[in-house]
């Protein structure tokens, strides 16, 4: 052997040892291993073949496959895989997969090279589990001497060793890939505090739910972006480590709140840290995880709003009814009939008052579980107006109505009965917050798209403040929940009724000076449906 050659040896040893240290993407990695290795024993080609770890690769994909070839037909490589297939793929690498191994290699030498090519082919072992095998074909000079063996295996255990350094990096890559995608997928929001409470990782969903964005969170106290402005139930992160949490990796925390977002705006959150204990114990990092509450404030309050709408509406009428029914019938009195009369009216009266309030809770609830059912038709807006005048006359004799439809008011597509609850929940509510004497007008407008109907009164009007929120459930004004009887159900259904029609409402009033509310719906006739149904 050539002294230079000798050279050219060593110069490759040194640049695979390079390669193995600096290059992690594993089909390059080998491929250079194998060109360095026909090279140096003056092959003619060769081929990597590698043993995927059990369980990984999944499905028919074969243990053993060639990873690397050089110099090699794509024929003879369809040749080759199927004689690699059913190598076995586990086992003790020194007896049972280098023999089967080396008399596969065997019988591969002879059918490719049709006795014109010798092969060497050495295993590839890295911690005591056979990776694969490096494979050179060259001419038949006599085979291969003791000296270029020992060349290509140290050769095949650098390889070993740079595939499962490579396998490694990218067993932990797909990790944190998936780690990732975890976090970032997740309904929760979540964070992950280094051991000074900075932040290291911010999801998506805590992005969201804070309002403060990924990249002015990361890196940040978690103090500064996870912040309380009141506590309801637990203890802050701050009050517990003064307390010297966490003690174990079992020792979680839990603390419930108003969290300040970003924009100033305020979130009701339960937050809980678990945090994560490096292997000489000290405390790497903390997992935050911070739920969004809203909902089930929410409906907690709507379940005491609820609560106290039943025992109040509810129990006024039933109290009268039976007040009015046991006062009837005591045998020990006789009532003259217009005491009867009267008695018998506020039973009537008040009856009608709780189906009412039963109907309508049943609506609401109806709304809730997903849906009105709307019985579609042609509705003459105006004569439902006069129909339900003629009915609220009768009922109060004190107010003075007013209809005010123009000639020829066009039909609208809808539920008569429905729109006949809407119309008649306006005036009942002109009818109950204005003051006897004064009037209450309907009137009908024709727009190129809608029809607007409004029912205005003379009452002492709905403050600012309770304007934005009379069509919410359960919404009554103070003052009003004073004065009089309701369960501010009645704009809620109306609104949810007008909706449904893909029409809108609203109200227009100042103190002092009248409420008019009003709602539009889509001309049955009209080439243009109403495009904003907010
Ligand atoms: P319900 O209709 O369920 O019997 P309610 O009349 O209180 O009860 P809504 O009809 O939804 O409920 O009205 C909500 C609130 O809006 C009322 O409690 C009242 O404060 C205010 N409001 C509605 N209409 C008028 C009006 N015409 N004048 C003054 N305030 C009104
Ligand atoms: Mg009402």
């Amino acid at each position: 052997m050539l002294p230079d050659f000798r050279v050219r040896q060593r110069d490759i040893l040194l640049e695979i040892a390079r390669a193995i240290t600096q290059e992690l993407d594993l089909p390059r990695l080998l491929d250079q291993i194998l060109r360095y290795a026909v090279e140096m024993l003056g092959g003619k080609a060769g081929i990597i073949a590698l043993c995927d770890p059990a369980g990984r690769g999944g499905g028919d994909r074969r243990a053993w496959h060639v990873a690397a070839s050089f110099g090699l037909k794509p024929a003879f490589l369809r040749v080759l895989e199927p004689l690699l297939a059913d190598l076995p793929a586990a086992g003790d690498p020194q007896t049972v997969v280098l023999p089967a191994l080396n008399d596969r290699l065997r019988q591969i030498t002879r059918i490719a090279s049709l006795g014109l090519l010798t092969g060497l082919g050495l295993p590839m072992v890295a911690h005591d589990q056979a990776v694969g095998v490096v494979f050179v074909f060259r001419e038949p000079e006599g085979g291969f001497s003791a000296n270029e063996r020992g060349l290509l295996q140290s050769f095949a255990d650098q390889a070993a060793i740079a595939v499962s350094n490579a396998r490694a990096f990218s067993q932990v890559t797909e990790e944190k890939r998936r780690l990732d995608a975890i976090l970032d997928g997740s309904a929760e929001g979540i964070a992950i505090l280094g051991p000074d409470n900075h932040i290291h990782r911010f999801n998506r969903a805590l992005q969201r739910l804070s309002g403060i964005a990924q990249e002015s969170a990361a890196g940040r106290p978690h103090d500064q972006v996870l912040r309380f402005a009141a506590v309801t139930t637990g203890t802050t992160l701050h009050q517990a480590e003064a307390g010297g949490w966490p003690l174990s990796d079992q020792a979680t925390l839990y603390v419930e709140g108003t969290l300040i977002r970003g924009d100033g705006s305020l979130l009701p959150v339960g937050v809980s840290y678990a945090p994560v204990f490096a292997p000489d114990r000290t405390l790497q990092n903390t997992v935050v995880s911070v739920r969004d509450l809203s909902r089930f404030r929410e409906a907690e309050e709507l379940k005491s709003t609820f609560i106290s709408i039943i025992s109040h509406e509810l129990k006024t009428p039933v109290a009268l009814i039976k007040g009015y029914a046991s006062t009837l019938r005591r045998d020990d009195a006789a009532w003259d009939p217009p005491t009867v009369a009267d008695g018998l009216a506020v039973i009537e009266e008040e009856a009608d008052r709780l189906a009412g309030l039963i109907e309508d809770l049943l609506d609401a609830s109806r709304l809730q579980a997903g849906g009105l059912q709307l019985h579609m038709g042609e509705v003459q807006l105006a004569s439902l107006a006069s129909r339900l005048v003629d009915r609220f006359s009768k009922q109060a004799p004190q107010h003075t109505f007013q209809i005010d439809f123009p000639p020829e008011f066009p039909p609208v597509t809808g539920d008569e009965e429905r729109l006949a609850q809407v119309l008649s929940n306006l005036i009942s509510n002109a009818v109950k917050y204005s003051p006897p004497g004064t009037a209450i007008s309907i009137r009908g407008r024709v727009d190129p798209a809608q029809v607007v109907v409004t029912v205005s009164d003379q009452g002492p009007g709905i403050s600012p403040e309770d304007l934005p929120h009379v069509f919410d459930r359960f919404y009554r004004a103070v003052d009003a929940a004073r004065r009089t009887k309701g369960a501010g159900l009645g704009l809620f259904l109306a609104r949810a009724v007008v909706q449904a029609h893909n029409g809108r409402i609203w109200a227009d009033s100042r103190p002092g000076e009248g409420t008019s509310i009003s709602f539009g719906l889509p001309r049955a006739d009209s080439p243009h449906p109403l495009t904003d149904p907010s």
